[in-house]
């Protein structure tokens, strides 16, 4: 099946490196949230992001302006039932993301795709809930998306293979790289990303070591690009929280308990970069380590 036409839920840090990847590529988009401010900071956002990359010399100016142009928004969710395809990218919440649907699937045409970029809820489950399993898929984006190669597929256990087939397109369209995994919890990429950062942070909450020292050893000893609480702050504390607690009930192990001192930063609405403070405080020129 061809797809010309997509429609975001969610134009959250997600939502809106999803909306950017797929107008550059040469797809309609038409975004959606429940707020207004959140629309008009993801147009500003991707209108900035892609002249950055003009800047660089990647993207050309008349290609920048095809792409903004591509770009639609509206608070009203039944518009998004024209798209041939329907990423769900609002908060990591199940009964969010069901609501989501149960309001959108009168809208939609028959032969619509559904994906959700959830990074750790069941698909098979979220499925179960609409009327079309065999067409619905997690399709996972990584943050940030316009600068990330990955993207995993999912497939519940009724997704048809036409269904994936048309996913695998689209990933190749977008000049990206799919992996596909099975659909257990959190997948393959968070089910190892996020008990590593959640370790990083009973490391802090036991005073092993500071934020700066917990964050240099694992760039400076490891080799990662970015420690881990500052990559938890990037990400946001409650998407961590959130998924954690999904490999926690969905694994039944206790290695996946979510550290208290990360459910105490959520509670504090200290949500990292999103809400300028997490493990750092972003209000100055640099981040400055919390503790
Ligand atoms: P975010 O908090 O930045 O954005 C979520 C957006 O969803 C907000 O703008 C909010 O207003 C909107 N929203 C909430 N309820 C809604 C509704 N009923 N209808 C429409 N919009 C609604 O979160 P995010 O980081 O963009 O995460 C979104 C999804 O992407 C989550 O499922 C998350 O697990 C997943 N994800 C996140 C990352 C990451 O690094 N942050 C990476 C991959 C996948």
């Amino acid at each position: 099946m061809e797809i010309q036409s997509v429609g975001i839920v969610g134009a959250g840090q997600m939502g809106n490196g999803i909306a950017h990847v797929f107008a550059l590529a040469g797809y309609d988009v038409l975004l959606t949230d429940i707020s207004q401010d959140s629309l008009d900071k993801a147009i500003a956002l991707i209108d900035r992001n892609i002249e950055r990359q003009v800047a660089r010399g990647k993207v050309t100016a008349e290609a920048k302006a095809e792409a903004m142009a591509r770009i639609g928004s509206t608070l009203t969710l039944a518009d998004l039932g024209a798209c041939d395809l329907i990423i769900e990218a609002a908060t990591e919440r199940e009964t969010v993301k069901n609501a989501i649907f149960e309001d959108l699937l009168p809208h939609l045409q028959p032969h619509t795709i559904l994906t959700s970029n959830t990074s750790s809820i069941s698909i098979t489950r979220l499925a179960s809930r609409t009327d079309r399993p065999e067409k619905f898929m997690g399709f996972h984006f990584m943050n940030p998306v316009p600068v990330m190669q990955l993207v995993e597929l999912i497939r519940g256990i009724a997704t048809d293979k036409a269904t994936y087939q048309t996913l695998l397109g689209v990933v190749e369209r977008l000049g990206k790289t799919a992996a596909s995994a099975e659909d257990f919890p959190a997948f393959i990429v968070n089910r190892i990303l996020m008990p590593m950062i959640n370790e990083a942070v009973y490391t802090l909450y036991e005073g092993v070591g500071s934020v700066r020292s917990i964050d240099e050893s694992l760039k400076l000893g490891a080799n990662h690009p970015m420690g881990p609480l500052e990559l938890a702050d990037f990400i946001g504390l409650d998407t961590c929280l959130a998924i954690m607690n999904v490999l926690h009930e969905g694994l039944a192990d206790t290695k996946y308990r979510p550290c208290p001192l990360l459910t105490k930063y959520v509670e504090a609405g200290w949500l990292g970069r999103k809400t300028g403070r997490g493990f750092y405080d972003y209000s100055g020129a640099v981040p400055v380590p919390t503790r």
